[in-house]
């Protein structure tokens, strides 16, 4: 039988990841197919149920089921435990397990800008997604790393379980010069009028300023960042990253991610180049 995957959230019109994968499969001549389905909070259990009951080989999870899929599933990894948060999921015989390849898709995009170990970064929120990436550059050995949040208390909490430390917003605007590379990891940017996280005035001009934000792929952030002469690193990265983790977990396979970041980049109408 055709093996079939699908991604489900709520709203998940917008999604790429039918075209991520779609286009691994053509590309790696896998017999399969990848479907959005829009699956609303109430649904969640039932939705499971029949993802199981009608044979898909794995599916992703979006936006707002990354924690509440957790209880329907039979297990989840160490990364999606300390995350308390399941991106994508493999099917075991007849069960489901949950694993979240969210951080480490953002540290492989990372890599790409040849970071030194030994870089001091900050990271600019303490969300979801912000967990997923302070455990994964823990993971990979990036020993300096400070989170800055809104919310004091949690960039607090998630610097105490990654070994970093914590700052407030106004202590990281004061001492923005002396990071070099910064990860805007908020929800402020997904419009492109929006005001920024954090005022960059004190970033070093030779710093990388990394936003996990895609769509607009030039974020509020990275524009203010460029105009100071900073290197930049867009979420499309991240995003293809993320997938290519999950598509080699579901079918062995090694899908090639540089076409794709370009593929994706223009398919979002930008001309623009990670610098
Ligand atoms: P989340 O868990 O809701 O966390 C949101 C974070 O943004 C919190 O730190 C929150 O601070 C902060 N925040 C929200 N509004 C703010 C504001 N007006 N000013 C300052 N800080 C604000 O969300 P998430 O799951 O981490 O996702 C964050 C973003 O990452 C989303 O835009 C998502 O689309 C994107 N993302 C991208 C990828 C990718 O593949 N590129 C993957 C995952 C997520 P408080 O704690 O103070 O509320």
């Amino acid at each position: 039988m055709k093996k079939w995957y699908a991604v489900i959230g709520d709203p998940i019109a917008h999604s790429l990841s039918p075209f991520m994968h779609e286009t691994w499969f053509k590309e790696n001549g896998i017999e399969a197919s990848y479907i959005p389905v829009r699956v609303e909070p109430a649904d969640l259990a039932k939705a499971c149920e029949s993802l199981l009951l009608m044979g898909a080989s794995g599916f992703n999870v979006t936006l707002p089921h990354k924690q509440a899929i957790i209880p329907f599933l039979s297990g989840i990894d160490e990364t999606a435990g300390s995350m308390n948060a399941v991106n994508t999921v493999i099917r075991k015989d007849r069960k489901f397990f949950g694993l979240n390849t969210d951080g480490d898709g953002f540290v492989q995009s990372l890599l790409t800008t040849e970071p030194e170990r030994d870089a001091k970064i900050l990271v600019i929120g303490a969300g979801g997604a912000a967990r997923g990436i302070c455990f994964a550059l823990s993971r990979a050995n990036f020993e300096n790393v400070t989170i800055a949040n809104r919310t004091y208390r949690r960039a607090e909490e998630l610097a105490e379980e990654t070994d970093a430390s914590a700052m407030t917003i106004a202590e990281a605007e004061e001492n923005l010069g002396n990071f070099d590379i910064v990860i805007q990891t908020t929800s402020v940017g997904l419009a492109e009028d929006e005001a920024l996280p954090l005022s960059i005035s004190n970033m070093k001009s030779d710093a990388l300023a990394a936003d996990i934000v895609y769509n607009p792929i030039e974020t509020p952030f990275l524009k203010a960042a460029e105009a100071k002469g900073c290197r930049t690193l867009s979420g499309v990265g991240m995003f293809v990253y993320q997938g290519a983790i999950a598509f080699e977990q579901w079918t062995g396979k090694k899908p090639d991610t540089e076409k794709m970041i370009q593929l994706i980049t223009e398919t979002l109408g930008g001309n623009y180049v990670n610098r």
